[in-house]
């Protein structure tokens, strides 16, 4: 212990020892199943079996939120809430407390856009059964008078949640993955590593730099051809998240109904294939890349806009099919027409 703090000491002082002290960073990756999407993660360190460590923390902490927060398994906490809060308030712990409480926030500033109630109209429209038959406006309107954020009654002193109408459903695949990757990150600083990428699934938080002090960069995916990337984008300490009607959706007669549902009305999104938003955290710009994509290119634009610190991308499909960019004023898409022309995608227009 005495060696190793003497070495410490001695490689502060001499600045060209630190060299041949340490070794140089690297970059150390893994990939893991999780959430629904293959979640990657790079760290830069230079220790492999810190690396390593941290790595492995940083998967289980998303796994055990994953574990809690499920709408999926009957033995989450969430289910549990789902069960028994329309009978009485319950005492949640602090992290479904904080995703839940933040969601509310999302659902003011997105006017009922993202709305983490949806659950009764998640369960009716057909997104994971075989059989694809759309639901009756009668049963819209059924699941829609259990549906409403206002109905959450939250209680900071017992950490509580209760459902002020009964059969209400808290569905949080709108945001529980980008909450997710925020503590993946509070573990991986917790554990002393100093820049990192985490990416689930394209919902990406970046910190620090690569080893050669250069940003992370990060392929933006056309919505309307997985193999195509629209551009690259550099990225340090921030959050990028798109939702987008192409991941999981399905079709009838031609038509493409994404998961998203508008609260408001009980039917699916409509009016936007893709929404990335950057913002400090990845919980609220997951938040509100699904609010954005319920609210449109307008209304969606005028709350980015409204917010400090938060950019986005909203890309529409016209009735030609052709994608319109709506670009953010801070969000900086290293981009013009005539290069997307160049390689072939269709752009219509170009909004700012
Ligand atoms: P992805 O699942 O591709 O990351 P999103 O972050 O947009 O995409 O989340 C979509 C999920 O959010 C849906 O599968 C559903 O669980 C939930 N959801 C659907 N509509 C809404 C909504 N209006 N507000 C909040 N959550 C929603
Ligand atoms: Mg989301």
């Amino acid at each position: 212990m005495m060696f190793h703090r003497i070495g410490v000491i001695l490689c502060g002082f001499f600045g060209f020892l630190v060299v041949s002290c340490g070794r140089s960073p690297e970059i150390y990756q893994t990939a893991k199943p999780l959430m629904g999407t293959v979640v990657s993660m790079a760290v830069v360190s230079q220790d492999a079996h810190q690396a390593y460590e941290a790595l492995e923390a940083a998967f289980e902490e998303m796994a055990r939120l994953e574990a809690m927060m499920s709408v999926f398994r009957e033995d989450s906490e969430l289910s549990r809430v789902n069960r028994e809060a329309s009978r009485h308030p319950v005492t949640v712990s602090p992290e479904l407390y904080r995703v839940i409480e933040l969601s509310l926030h999302i659902s003011q500033i997105t006017q009922g856009a993202f709305d983490i109630t949806v659950g009764p109209l998640m369960n009716l429209w057909p997104f994971d059964k075989n059989e694809k038959k759309l639901p009756s406006s009668q049963a819209i309107q059924e699941a829609l008078s259990r549906v409403g954020y206002h109905h959450v009654v939250l209680s900071s002193k017992d950490r509580s949640v209760f459902f002020s109408v009964p059969g209400m459903v808290l569905d949080l695949g709108g945001i529980a993955k980008g909450f997710a990757i925020d503590q993946a990150v509070n573990v991986l600083k917790g554990r002393g590593i100093a820049a990192a990428l985490v990416n689930a699934g394209g919902d990406i938080l970046a910190y620090g730099t690569k080893p050669d002090g250069q940003p992370w960069r990060v392929g933006l995916q056309h919505p309307r051809n997985s193999q195509d990337l629209l551009t690259v984008l550099t990225m340090s300490d921030q959050a990028m998240v798109t939702s987008g009607d192409y991941e999981r959706y399905f079709l009838v007669d031609g038509k493409r109904y994404s998961h998203i549902v508008d609260p408001r009305s009980g039917f699916t999104a409509r009016a936007t294939a893709s929404v990335t938003v950057m913002a400090d955290s990845a919980a609220f710009a997951d938040g509100l890349a699904t609010g954005i994509l319920v609210l449109g290119p307008e209304d969606g634009m005028a709350v980015v806009e409204s917010l400090p610190g938060v950019h986005a991308l909203i890309m529409t499909e016209g009735s030609d099919k052709a994608l319109v960019l709506h670009v953010s004023e801070g969000f900086s898409l290293p981009l013009d027409e005539a290069s997307l022309a160049v390689r072939g995608v269709q752009i219509k227009a170009w909004k700012r």
